[in-house]
């Protein structure tokens, strides 16, 4: 059985043409995130918390019904791991059984070509959502709060689709991370005589600690041994439960003179996966460069945009190839305290890797959560 059979629906979430349409549905009563937090995703010099976002998405899960909060186990430092499951009520209500067509796709044990077409037909495509591994790239964490409020709230066409077509597993990758660095970043925020009163004055500055207990920067280093609580909830989910078909990981910060670099990644490929995954990557990457250059955002690279590829083995996007999973990676520009985008000459000249540039200006969070 090849990818390609397996993952046809998956495109679901990729096609940016709505070929057809579910009948408009009286919007949900949905908290947004300045209700909940005082400010929106995305505001200058402002960073929701761990706990903040584990009281939002509670407060979620009990007004929408298209969005099942699962715990996931606990972190080294004790906290709860939350993945918010996502899609139509109705899928909700068979999570069993798409989980299970899911599983049997992937391991493809005892399954004619004829059967393995029939579940194709009957699945949904599985979307993995992570944000925040590494808690100081602050654009993960704040996006997948905001992902998360869209898809239970919205109802345009395209929404509609994707809730119909897929199901979405939303995972907050390091919870003890996004605590650390958003209370330090906000630090003052809650005491009048902190000398970071002024929101203008915050910075990630003089951060104490890395953010994971034992292994600092590295828990992207341990998908394959999987030694620290988060990973083996991650991993658990990943490759016991759910075998999605694209497992979406972001990161910080795009090349210089840019916004964000998504895949294809640059040749040479891993030629130890199934030539499938590659050819996969790149129309997934493709796709989604198409969507924000048709929205007029320039900025994103691919390939000799900069050096990412498709060789270290370890990581949470890396190591779900070797599970025929379509691993996308993101590096995007961005945080709380706006930023410039500096003038790099080369940058500014179109080119196949890098196709609709974008001038050197002030940068603001939104506009990151607005890409991601
Ligand atoms: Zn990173």
């Amino acid at each position: 059985m090849t990818l390609r059979r397996i993952h046809r629906p998956a495109w679901a979430v990729l096609a940016v043409f709505c070929a057809w349409s579910l009948s408009a549905q009286p919007a949900p009563k949905i908290t947004p995130p300045k209700d909940a937090l005082g400010f929106n995703i995305g505001d200058d010099y402002q960073m929701a918390s761990y706990s903040q976002l584990d009281a939002y998405w509670h407060t979620l899960a009990k007004e929408s019904d298209r969005m099942k909060l699962v715990d996931m186990g606990p972190t080294e430092e004790g906290r709860r791991q939350y993945m918010a499951v996502i899609s139509s009520p109705a899928n909700l209500k068979q999570l069993d059984h798409y989980r299970e067509i899911s599983r049997r796709l992937a391991r493809a044990e005892d399954l004619t070509d004829e059967q393995a077409h029939a579940l194709a037909r009957d699945g949904k495509a599985i979307v993995w959502i992570d944000g925040g591994l590494h808690a100081s790239e602050t654009v993960g964490s704040q996006q997948l709060m905001e992902w998360v409020y869209q898809m239970v709230s919205r109802t345009d066409p395209e929404t509609m689709r994707f809730l119909n077509d897929c199901i979405f597993l939303d995972v907050q990758a390091n919870p003890d991370g996004q605590e650390l660095v958003a209370n330090w970043y906000m630090r003052g925020s809650e005491n009048p005589k902190a000398p970071l009163k002024d929101p203008q004055a915050r910075n990630m500055g003089g951060l104490p600690r890395l953010w994971a207990k034992y292994i600092g920067h590295d828990d992207n280093r341990d998908f394959y041994m999987s030694n620290m609580k988060e990973t083996t909830n991650m991993n658990r989910a990943m490759f016991v439960e759910w075998y999605p078909q694209i497992v979406y990981n972001h990161h910080q910060s795009g090349p210089a003179g840019t916004v964000i670099f998504m895949p294809p990644f640059r040749d040479p490929f891993n030629f130890n996966f199934d030539p499938l995954i590659p050819l996969d990557i790149e129309a997934v990457g493709t796709a989604m460069h198409s969507r924000l250059v048709a929205e007029g955002k320039g900025g994103s690279v691919m390939r000799s945009g900069t050096g990412y590829s498709t060789w270290w083995n370890g990581g949470l996007r890396t190591i779900s190839y070797f599970h025929n999973m379509i691993g996308i990676l993101t590096e995007i520009i961005g945080g709380p305290t706006p930023q410039t985008i500096p003038l790099v000459a080369d940058k500014q000249l179109p080119s196949g890797d890098w196709p609709m540039p974008i001038a050197p200006q002030e940068w603001h969070y939104r506009q990151s959560i607005d890409c991601r």
